[in-house]
Order: structure tokens, then sequence, then C-alpha cells
């Protein structure tokens, strides 16, 4: 029995991962929750979970659930809470599904009490994966990708030694804007944005798909999960969504991992791994999937692809600014602030000011992250 962790319930991978748990009761077991402020949702998930403790994040969030809930579950609020979490004595495995950088200090604290991180918040990786990984080295802990893509990748290097890796090559559906120009990419709405051809996600991520900022974040995540440098990483636009990544070997062949477009097989990978278990979930059925394309990604009109791996290759802090600054803009593109195509000018004005710091601390990155968002708000405003 694995017991498990979850950081972001009531989030769109949070809900997934519970699927995967109810169907394999028989071999995970939720000890801890936490969601930022879904008290509702929250509670169901506590009735049908039974875990040991649910946090709230939100204080007001929390006080509504503790007024109405009479059961055995112990509910905490705050970061504080959240940090009970990550830690809790009988997790073995923490996922960690909440969005953006908000993930960095439950995942680090998650790492220091020795359990493994199925990881769903690349932000974490993307601010600080130096640190991040270092820290899980020290503490021999793994780090289990749920991104669909890594996931692939780490099917594909199973029984690999990693010294035969020539390159990782990252597929990216290219969004619901795949082929516009940058005339028709001025007129877009939110509600264009959250229409994503293959993938029911969250909206922060879903609006990063349509930028290609997510792609951008994913390669920096690929980096530090797989120790690879940037020249050895590349990017294919595959619309179809069927292969979720490749790794070419150093003999020519390339290894690719295939599957439907459903978050809850990779879910199931990270929580289950070393192993394979079975599953309801089917695979493809070749009589629908006639053909798979590629295309080159269009560097001119989606620039967030270029600019995360410009940042992803200065490394220090300039990462967790690239990722603050386009957490804030995405937020104020989807409360109808801002334009789409203001979302990569605002990063790169944020970039283009930043006095980078070569290694730096948790404190300095929180810092970064901290003067990236007002700099960013400042230009919004
Ligand atoms: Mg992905």
């Amino acid at each position: 029995m694995k017991e498990i962790a979850i950081l972001g319930s009531t989030g769109s991978i949070g809900t997934q991962a519970l699927d995967v748990i109810a169907a394999h009761s028989d071999k995970f077991r939720v000890v801890a929750l936490a969601a930022y402020e879904n008290d509702g949702l929250l509670e169901q998930q506590i009735k049908q979970f039974n875990p040991q403790i649910a946090v709230l994040v939100n204080k007001d969030a929390a006080n509504r659930l503790t007024s109405r809930y009479r059961g055995n579950t112990l509910i905490l609020a705050g970061e504080e809470g959240l940090i009970e979490a990550a830690t809790h004595k009988k997790a073995s495995i923490v996922l960690t599904s909440m969005v953006g950088f908000a993930g960095l200090k439950p995942t680090l604290a998650a790492i220091e009490a020795g359990k493994d991180i199925a990881l769903a918040n690349k932000e974490t990786l993307v601010a600080a994966g130096s640190l991040v990984t270092a820290r899980a080295k020290a503490n021999q802990v793994r780090i289990l990708p749920v991104d669909s893509e890594h996931s692939a990748i780490l099917q594909c290097l199973c029984g690999e030694n990693r010294r035969n890796i020539k390159r990782i090559i990252l597929t990216a559906s290219g969004g619901p804007f795949r082929g516009f120009t940058k005339e028709q990419l001025s007129c877009v709405t939110v509600s264009d944005c959250l229409r994503h051809p293959n993938w029911a996600m969250g909206q922060k991520i879903t609006v990063d798909s349509a930028t290609m900022a997510n792609k951008g974040l994913e390669v920096i995540e690929a980096r530090w999960l797989f120790n690879v440098d940037y020249d050895k990483i590349d990017v294919v636009i595959h619309p179809q969504s069927i292969i979720h990544s490749m790794v070419e070997f150093t003999d020519g062949a390339i290894m690719a991992q295939l599957g439907k477009p459903d978050m809850r097989i990779p879910i199931q990978y990270a929580l289950a791994y070393p192993e394979r278990i079975a599953s309801k979930m089917t695979g493809l059925d070749f009589q629908q999937v006639t053909s798979l394309t590629f295309e080159q990604p269009n560097h001119g009109v989606f620039p967030a692809l270029d600019m995360a791996i410009t940042a992803g290759k200065n490394a220090g802090t300039m990462p967790c600014v690239f990722n603050a600054a386009n957490e804030e803009a995405v937020y104020a593109f989807l409360k109808g602030k801002i334009k789409f195509e203001d979302i990569t000018d605002i990063i790169k004005h944020v970039m283009d000011r930043h006095v980078f710091i070569s290694e730096p601390d948790v404190d300095q990155i929180s810092q970064a992250d901290l003067w990236a968002r007002s700099l960013a708000a400042e230009v919004m405003n």
C-alpha cells in the first residue's frame, strides 16, 4: 500500500489523481489532501477518501469547512497546513499539483522530509531546478514527472544508459492557435484560448499552451529532470498529441511513447513507479488514428518558446523571472486586463530589466519572483 499526499487536490490533476487512486484502492491510500479554497469539493473528497489531514490554504475557506465538518479528518489552514500535508509522516509520495511558483516551498519541504515527489507543478523545477534537484539527490528522493511529455521520456529511458541520449524530442500539440499568423493572434479572446484541441486542463496551463510558454517551461523541466543540456532538447509540433515525446539515442534509434491524451495514464505511472499496474484505460484504436503528423514550431508567431529557452540557458534567477512574469501576465489576460499578444511583451520587458544572480538560494529566488511580479504588474497598469 502506497500512502499519498496530494497538494492541489481540487484542481484538474488532483481530481484525476483521485480517480486513479479510487480505481486502485488496494494499492494507494490518501493520507493528506490540500487545496487552495474549494471547500465544497474538498469536503466531498474527505468523505470519499478519509485522509488523516485536509488543508485549505485560504483561511476563510478553512473556517467555513471547520464550522460545518464533523468527522475524523483534521482540518488545517494556511501555508503551515500545506507544509504539514507535504511532510505528513505517513506519506511516502507527494503529488504536487498546485499551480505556479506557490508550489516551491511545499515541494522543498516534502523533499527534505524524504518524500518521493510526483511532480505536476512544473513551475517549481523551472524557478529552482538546480536547487530542487540538488536537494532531491541529497535526500535520496525521486522526482517523478506527471507531465505527459516527461512521463513519456522517463518511459523511453527505462533500462537505457543515459549517456547514450543523443537528444530529447518534446512533442507539442501547437495549441488552439497552431497555424495562426500574428495578425490572427492579435484578436483572439480568452474563450478562444481555453478551447484546447486535445487536452482538458486547468486554465493557466491552457493559456500557456496557446502561447507555447508551456512548451518552453517543459524544455526547462526536461533539462532538470533528465540532466541534459538545452542543445540536446528539441521541440516538434505533433497536432494529434498521440506521441507524448521521444528520445533519440547515439545509435540513431528513436524511442517514442504513445497513448491517448488522458492525464490519468501519466499520473498512474508516476504513483505506481517503478511498477506498471493494470487499469481500465485503453490504448489506441488504429482505425481511428490514421495519421501522425509533425511540423516545426513557428518561432516568430510564438516567441514565448524561445524566450523560455533563453531564460533557461541564462540560468540563475532568470527562469524564475520568466515564470513569474508569465504567471502575472496570464492571470491578467484571464481577467480581461490585457490582450493575448501582450503576454509575451510583458515577459520580455521584465526579463530585459532583470539583473540576475547566477547561483541563487531559496530566498534570492523568492525575491526574484516578487520583483518580477511587481514589475509585470507595474507595466500592466
Ligand atoms: Mg505537458
